[in-house]
């Protein structure tokens, strides 16, 4: 292959995380505080993948917990720094984390399945579309990978028409391979 003067577009694998990266909260509840977090298994190695194979990791989560007066966004904040240091052990890094705050009712532009976090994740990089992916275990994480036009990825169970993977190590292990 002959090189390219056109700069190369950044890989990312977006992802959801109560369900994917971290075991999610009991029904009707949110994962509140630094002790409510625990890594799924596999977990950390899928992410070490996706970084030696150069993918942007981007986490985009919906946290209506924060609107709700549940919790705080320093106590989310200071889960996400558990969680880095969690990963940190096991050698992987999320490049990035975008969460929203708002509740259903409050129509904003970053709930999935909207796209305002993965439209303000490509200001910051420059995210060939083509290949990104979107892995998630709700419907609405598969909504919104397909309204951003990035290929779904649907963790857990299964919609007929979407790639489905048993869990994250399962999905990056099809990632790399494509
Ligand atoms: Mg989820
Ligand atoms: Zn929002």
């Amino acid at each position: 292959m002959t090189s390219s003067l056109k700069t190369a577009k950044i890989n990312a694998v977006f992802l959801d995380r109560d369900g994917v990266v971290n075991q999610k909260a009991t029904e009707h509840d949110y994962i509140k505080r630094y002790e409510d977090f625990h890594l799924l298994p596999g977990a950390a190695k899928a992410i070490h993948l996706l970084n030696q194979h150069c993918y942007k990791v981007i986490i985009v989560t919906n946290q209506r917990g924060i609107a709700r007066g549940m919790m705080t966004e320093d106590a989310l904040s200071h889960i996400h720094d558990k969680m880095n240091q969690d990963l940190k052990k096991q050698n992987a890094f999320i490049d990035r984390i975008y969460y929203c705050p708002h509740d259903v009712t409050a129509n904003c532009t970053c709930r999935k399945p909207r796209i305002g976090m993965f439209l303000q994740a490509a200001l910051e990089f420059d995210i060939g579309k083509e290949t990104s992916f979107m892995v998630g275990d709700s419907l609405s994480d598969i909504e919104s990978g397909i309204n951003f036009g990035i290929k779904p990825i649907l963790i857990g169970s299964a919609i007929e028409g979407v790639l489905t993977a048993d869990d994250l190590l399962a999905a990056v292990s099809t990632i790399i391979i494509k």
